[in-house]
């Protein structure tokens, strides 16, 4: 069979599998035809085919398990790391990654039927991520305050949302600018305001290893952005049901 191969292929002994491209490099080839970007932090599900993600499960363990062994680990013989490879494979796209590879969670608006405009947060959420500089975990919560639109969503499904942009590895300062990207579609707030408070692994469990060190940002969008005792009272709110939390 290896002689309808091209020689190349066929001189290293490779089965005719084997010599199928990765299925990473149709993904990204796609990807780059259609113009699009496949940062860390961008999703990519609407460009994966059907199959694609369990062949890219696959095709990451393989790189995982070859990564065990540069580290000299000997995969074969340590009871512990034997499917370590086939794990964090699966957990990468399915788990801490899954806002990557995945559609965002279905979630409806309503008319706003009885015309709401008094501001609520809601929080804390807690958010997941990892940094994209050394993919170790960031962890921490977030309020979500509304001055509602036209359109309403359910409490319940900002943290969906959240969930779903957080699993991606990000640096903090955009995760919040893409979570409050995402909420303005769904619900198109008068106003958005988005804080998170977090801490970041690369610094507690490696590098300068603060422990107590956590990193606060915030986005403030439409009448939020543009009328300061509205923002105030966000924050105020924000203390509050931080407060409830360490009581
Ligand atoms: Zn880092």
């Amino acid at each position: 069979m290896t002689s309808t191969l091209p020689s190349s292929i066929a001189s290293l002994g490779a089965t005719p599998e084997a010599a199928l491209p990765p299925v990473s490099l149709k993904i990204r080839q796609r990807l780059q035809d259609a113009g699009v970007s496949f940062l860390a932090n961008d999703n990519i599900a609407e460009y994966l085919a059907d199959g694609e993600l369990d062949q890219l499960e696959i095709e990451v363990a393989g790189k995982v398990r070859e990564l065990l062994r540069s580290l000299v680990i000997d995969i074969d013989n340590d009871h512990n790391t034997e499917e370590t490879a086939e794990r964090v494979a699966r957990m990468y796209l399915h788990e801490v990654f899954k806002g990557r590879y995945h559609h965002q969670p279905k979630i409806a608006s309503f008319p706003n039927v009885k015309k709401l405009d008094e501001i609520y947060t809601v929080g804390p959420i807690s958010v997941r991520s990892a940094c994209s500089h050394h993919l170790v975990p960031i962890l921490g919560n977030c309020w979500i305050g509304i001055k509602p639109g036209d359109r309403v969503i359910g409490l319940s499904k900002f943290s969906r949302v959240a969930d779903w942009v957080f699993s991606r590895p990000h640096i903090q300062e955009e995760a919040v600018m893409i979570l409050a990207d995402e909420i303005e579609r769904l619900c198109e707030p008068q106003g958005l305001a988005i804080l998170v408070k977090a801490q970041h692994y690369c610094m507690k469990w490696r590098g300068v290893k603060e422990p107590q060190t956590s990193m606060v940002n915030s986005v403030v969008r439409g009448d939020f952005r543009h009328d300061p005792s509205l923002k105030a009272e966000f924050f105020e709110l924000v203390k509050q049901q931080d407060s409830v939390l360490s009581t």
